[in-house]
């Protein structure tokens, strides 16, 4: 079943007017691991930003359809409690806000925009607390303030977390690899593989063949100057990591 259907999309900088994406297109369905790669600077992170509503960037064409409606018109909230959810390349710091609060808060969110009533900390602590064992971390973990003083590996953990508590239909993961030492690596890549089910979809973006040997795509896609120039299988990104983006663009 179809999930995103993304045609001719363009977008610029909402301040410079600066075209960043120039007509990209893909479909995903339910069920489906996707991947986009590129250079620095092709468009992958705003591609990414503007399916989640970032007011960084204008449409300026085209058009995306999510689970048949209509993304372009959903505010950023709509979109998230419509089961979209990414992982920004850099997280925030958020002092004074512990981290099991703030996913509580999150989590609430969701659930009253679903029509779900809201979970006390008592019942959160309940849900989450077998999630943890998903991305390997301790308890204390959720008493700290969200972020602050986490290492690489943590903050990406921390993300995973994030996902598995609010639950997403597709969930754009943007360089959930950078920064990772190979343990954490596969840590991150097991917890992700554990939240795939038959209807949940991934979009995931990286420089890297390494995150998809651990995350296996079905697709691979590879973005050029604001455009995906070529779609394939896994073995398209052996050869970008053999030869570089000269051998796959034309
Ligand atoms: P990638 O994720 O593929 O490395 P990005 O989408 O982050 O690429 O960036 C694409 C291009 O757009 C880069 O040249 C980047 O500097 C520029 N860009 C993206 N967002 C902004 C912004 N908010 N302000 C100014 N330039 C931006
Ligand atoms: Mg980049
Ligand atoms: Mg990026």
């Amino acid at each position: 079943k179809l999930l995103l259907e993304v045609k001719e999309l363009s977008a610029v900088i909402s301040e410079s007017k600066q075209p960043i994406l120039k007509g990209v297109n893909l479909t995903i369905h339910e069920g489906e691991v996707h991947a986009v790669m590129g250079k620095n600077g092709s468009g992958k992170s705003t591609f990414a930003k503007v399916l989640v509503g970032h007011p960084d960037y204008e449409i300026t064409g085209g058009s995306v359809t999510y689970k048949g409606e209509n993304l372009l018109e959903m505010e950023p909230e709509e979109r998230a409690a419509a089961g979209l959810f990414m992982s920004f390349q850099s997280p925030v710091e958020i002092p004074g806000v512990s981290n099991i609060d703030f996913l509580n808060m999150a989590y609430n969110a969701r659930r009253r925009k679903l029509g779900l009533p809201e979970l006390g900390p008592i019942e959160f602590y309940g849900y989450i607390a077998p999630k943890l064992e998903l991305v390997n971390m301790k308890v204390d973990f959720l008493n700290r303030n969200v972020n602050e003083g986490f290492s690489g590996g943590e903050r990406k953990r921390n993300e995973i977390l994030q996902l598995a508590v609010l639950g997403a239909e597709l969930a754009i993961l943007d360089e959930i690899d950078s920064g990772l030492d190979v343990d954490a690596l596969r840590d991150v890549a097991n917890a992700v593989n554990g939240l795939l089910t038959p209807k949940n979809s991934v979009l995931m973006i990286t420089h890297y063949l390494r995150l998809l040997e651990f995350i296996k795509p079905a697709f691979v896609h590879i973005m050029e100057d604001g455009k995906i120039v070529k779609t394939g299988d896994i073995s398209i990104a052996k050869v970008l990591e053999k030869e570089g983006y000269k051998a796959i663009s034309g």
